[in-house]
């Protein structure tokens, strides 16, 4: 394999760029018309711009960039994480032009996009399930009826669902109905595909996943996992690993289900499966993601394993050489998606131009970004700036680290989720590893966000009134003996 062609944008394609000019291989980016000044667009050896801005015009375009892979005459494409990169046509299409997919193959991508095919599969591979509907359910009466037998309160999903969409919590019978309604009708929108299944909500759960790798052999390994329970919308914003509530038997029953999961369903590259666990710590199957994860990078750091470099490795049809048994957490790491986002206004995207653009450097902070200063901040795409990645020796240490690295973060011209980062990261509730999915609902105010803003502002003015009356002060004695 000698180069690939990079089917993203911002920070992921500039990450897999990283680790494939390290292995000696050449990167062909390919780009749309906002992205044009966008660092991995430098940094590929090569690039194309393949359309307008408008997603279904560029980065979801799959002859265009079929064309363009063709041209550049590449070896493989690198699909990244979104777009294109869980859609089961784009894999087949990318082999049937003569190509290397660097992910799994269209089977397993299609069998775990549907959420109600995933179940199936993890059922028979005698993973743990959250009680719920065997099949899509149409008829608001019989899901009703079901509902009332698993007990409310119920989520109802849509089955072609992801990125925390086309989700309904109903508490009691009487709201069960016009939610399954608005339900369907969401799914159909969001996904074209209107099918729903009922699902018993977990109360106060933690969001934990297991990093999985399988080569074309059939063998799976557990890369361990990653908490990710604090959330907005349904959607991630700090992950870390390991979890501070697993302990090494939770961390091997919870592998060993998710690496026969990805042997069961002949899994092959990187994959996470997605589990939601109770108070009690029983974990559930949520989910499988047939791609890289955002998050991917906290793994990394405790692993010293380059995800990246193994999905290459294994799309080349090498073996994974590692034993489970050598696959310890050392150290911690925790991650923060810095987005474009106000969180004193709902984290509703916030565009923009950069302004200021400062990353932190030093010792075990990495900065997974695809911006810099004077770039805009599009309004097409999904608003992340960067990610903000730390390692420690434990997790207090990763815990200090991360707060001194926000406070070094600079960025002005957008709001972003630095601030909230800080308070969820210094918040009792995250330091002694008790938050839950609810941490935004249960413990964020928007009003102390704005109170510290305020009195940030006016420290600041301070400094600066201080600062000005110390020249003045200064200036005149000095004019005065002129
Ligand atoms: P998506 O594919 O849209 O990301 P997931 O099924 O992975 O959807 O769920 C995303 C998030 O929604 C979870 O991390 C969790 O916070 C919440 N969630 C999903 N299912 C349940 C459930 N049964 N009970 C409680 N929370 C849930």
């Amino acid at each position: 394999m000698k180069k690939i062609l990079i089917a993203n944008r911002g920070e992921i394609a500039s990450r897999i760029m990283r680790t494939a000019s390290k292995m000696g291989i050449r990167t062909v980016a390919v780009f749309s018309g906002a992205d044009r000044k966008m660092p991995f667009v430098r940094e590929a050896d090569e690039a194309v711009c393949i359309g307008p801005a408008p997603s279904n015009q560029s980065y979801l375009d799959i002859d265009k960039i079929i064309k363009v892979a063709k041209s550049k005459k590449v070896d493989a494409i690198h699909p990244g994480y979104g777009f294109l990169s869980e859609n089961a046509s784009f894999s087949a299409a990318v082999q049937e032009a003569g190509f290397t997919f660097i992910g799994p193959g269209p089977e397993a991508i299609e069998m775990m996009g549907d959420k109600l095919a995933a179940r199936e599969v993890a059922e028979k591979a005698g993973v743990p399930l959250v009680p719920g509907t065997k099949s899509a359910v149409t008829d608001p009466e019989e899901a009703m009826k079901f509902a009332i037998e698993i007990g409310f309160p119920v989520i109802i999903k849509a089955a072609a669902g992801g990125g925390g969409k086309g989700m309904r919590i109903v508490k009691e019978k009487g709201e069960f109905a016009s939610q399954m309604k608005r339900a369907t009708s969401e799914a159909l929108n969001a996904f074209g595909n209107g099918a729903v299944f009922v699902e018993k909500y977990i109360e106060n759960p933690k969001h934990i996943e297991i990093q999985i790798l399988a080569d074309k052999n059939g063998k799976a390994i557990s890369l361990l996992e990653r908490e990710c329970s604090v959330q907005r919308r349904h959607q991630k914003v700090i992950e870390e690993a390991p979890s501070p509530i697993v302990d090494t038997e939770l961390r091997r029953r919870m592998g060993d289900d998710a690496v026969r999961l990805a042997e069961i369903c002949g899994y092959e590259s990187a994959g996470t499966v997605e589990f939601i666990m109770d108070e009690e710590k029983k974990y559930y199957f949520l989910e499988m993601n047939t791609r890289l994860q955002v998050e991917h990078p906290v793994t990394e750091l405790i692993t010293g394993i380059d995800l990246v470099a193994w999905q290459i490795r294994i799309a080349r049809g090498e073996m994974l050489d590692m034993k489970q048994h050598e696959i310890k957490p050392f150290g911690h790491s925790i991650e923060l998606r810095v987005y474009a986002e106000d969180p004193t206004n709902d984290f509703l995207p916030s565009t923009g131009t950069l302004s200021l653009y400062q990353p932190p450097k030093g010792e075990n902070i990495r900065v997974d970004d695809g911006y810099e200063q004077g770039l805009e901040v599009p309004v097409y795409y999904d608003p992340m700036l960067s990610k903000l990645i730390v390692w420690g020796k434990n997790r207090d240490e990763a815990i200090a680290q991360m707060l001194k690295a926000i406070s070094e973060y600079m960025v002005e011209g957008v709001a972003t989720t630095l601030p909230f980062g800080k308070f969820a990261i210094d918040h009792p509730a995250f330091r002694d590893g008790t938050f839950t999915t609810k941490f935004v609902e249960q413990y964020f105010r928007q009003e102390k966000l704005i109170e510290a803003n305020k009195s940030r502002a006016f420290a600041a003015a301070l400094i600066g009134l201080h600062h000005y009356t110390k020249t003045v002060n200064t200036y005149r004695p000095i004019k005065r003996t002129n």
